[in-house]
């Protein structure tokens, strides 16, 4: 099946979103075995919006938009759409008693303009969209697929995953799809590339270079669920096997939720002391769920002399300087101790970064220059920080 994406919004040609939706169906379609030929985008007017819809509905089988379907006057797929195909557009009663309810349950009267958001055209069904107010479309007809969805991105994909994908797999293979990532680290995208290529697995493997590590997306198809679930074990057998000691994570796993597991089924606490990524590593451990039972808390102390009252001795300071790993072994020792925590973790640095995570007994350390700007070192920073946790963790006594 051939199919094409239209991203609609003026704000997405004016630079000003980027058109993430775009990518992310492109990275699904291929797990359906659907052929993606096109993608294009389109401000809110909607002379050129039929045009690009005509264009779309002669050479593709399926046609996925994502935008335009708010109630404003500037959203105008449902409109656009209705004259591409020629059908009227018709308020749809069960839609506007739903869309009434919603707003009902807001305690809120429902705007006038909201009512197209209830509209649909004879060959148009609703497509439910428990996020937002506006419901997509799935239009049918001389054997071709519409699908329009709503610009927020959290909306489109839950869409997307809970209703348009199953479908459409259903009825375009026939076939159970199922995919599973790996995460790794400390590899290179080549060295990936390289083991992987001798493996046998038996599944499809898509390769790709993330901040957090290399990941391996991993694709089964069967005719059925038990075979496909099956393929995808066997799969991810064969590549732990090969890539053993390097995957730290699966799906929708985060770094910091797996060492906040490693470190709650340890019973174990931390505390953080950072000056270089200044409270990022603080802000992405309390990401994770349930972080304060293991979390005692974070120091953000850039100047010297925050450091030295919160613990760092200054004769450490002015003799190393910030830039080393004895200041930033003394903040995780000053973090653990004034927190009362087992670990600590020390982020120092100006140019380069020196991490330290210890637990008055062991440490592990790590120093990094990232020719970045400087959002982006903060960022790497933390990463590293938690795969050194990570490791002092995983480590026997
Ligand atoms: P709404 O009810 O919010 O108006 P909509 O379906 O009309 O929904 P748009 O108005 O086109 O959608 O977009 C709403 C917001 O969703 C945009 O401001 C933008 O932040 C985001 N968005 C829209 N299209 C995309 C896209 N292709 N990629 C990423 N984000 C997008
Ligand atoms: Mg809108």
């Amino acid at each position: 099946m051939d199919a094409e994406i239209v991203s609609i919004g003026t704000e997405l040609l004016r630079g000003e979103v980027i058109d993430t939706n775009a990518s992310y169906l492109a990275s699904q379609l291929p797990l359906l075995g659907i052929d993606l030929y096109r993608v294009t985008q389109v401000g809110d007017e909607r002379g050129r919006l039929v045009e690009i819809f005509r264009q779309a509905w002669r050479r593709s089988q399926l046609l996925l938009t994502t935008g335009g379907l708010g109630p404003t006057e500037d959203d105008l797929t449902r409109e656009a759409l209705s004259e591409m195909l020629g059908e009227e557009l018709k308020v749809d009663p069960t839609l506007e008693q739903g869309l009434r309810g919603l707003f009902a349950l807001w305690g809120r009267e429902m705007p006038s303009h909201n009512i197209k958001q209830a509209t649909l055209i004879p060959s148009a069904q609703a497509i439910p969209n428990p996020r937002g107010t506006a419901p997509g479309w799935w239009v049918e007809k001389e054997g071709k697929i519409v699908i329009a969805m709503p610009g927020p991105p959290k909306e489109m994909r839950r869409m997307w995953e809970k209703e348009v994908s199953p479908r459409l797999s259903q009825q375009v293979k026939g076939e159970i799809i199922i995919s599973r990532t790996l995460k790794t680290y400390s590899l290179t995208e080549a060295e990936v590339d390289e083991l992987v290529s001798r493996s046998s697995s038996p599944v499809e493997i898509g390769i790709y270079a993330k901040p957090d590590g290399i990941h391996l997306r991993l694709i089964a198809r069967a005719p059925k669920q038990e075979e496909a679930e099956e393929r995808i074990q066997q799969g991810e057998a064969c590549l732990r096997q090969i890539l053993t000691g390097h995957i730290w994570g699966v799906d929708d796993d985060t770094l910091e939720g797996v060492v906040g597991t490693l470190l709650a089924d340890g019973g174990l606490t931390l505390a953080t002391m950072e000056s270089y990524t200044g409270g990022l590593l603080a802000a992405t451990l309390s990401d994770a769920p349930r972080s304060c039972a293991y979390y005692n808390g974070g120091l953000v102390a850039p100047p010297k002399e925050t450091s030295i009252a919160l613990g760092v001795e200054a004769q450490l300071l002015s003799q190393y300087g910030a830039t080393s790993l004895e200041v930033a072994l003394a903040m995780a020792t000053a973090a653990r101790q004034r927190l009362e925590a087992n670990i600590g973790i020390g982020v120092s640095g100006e140019d380069a970064v020196f991490i330290a995570v210890e637990d008055g007994r062991r440490n592990r350390t790590y120093h990094g220059n990232y020719p970045s700007s400087y959002p982006e070192a903060k960022r790497r920073a933390t990463i590293a920080a938690l795969f050194k946790l990570r490791c002092l963790l995983l480590s026997p006594d």
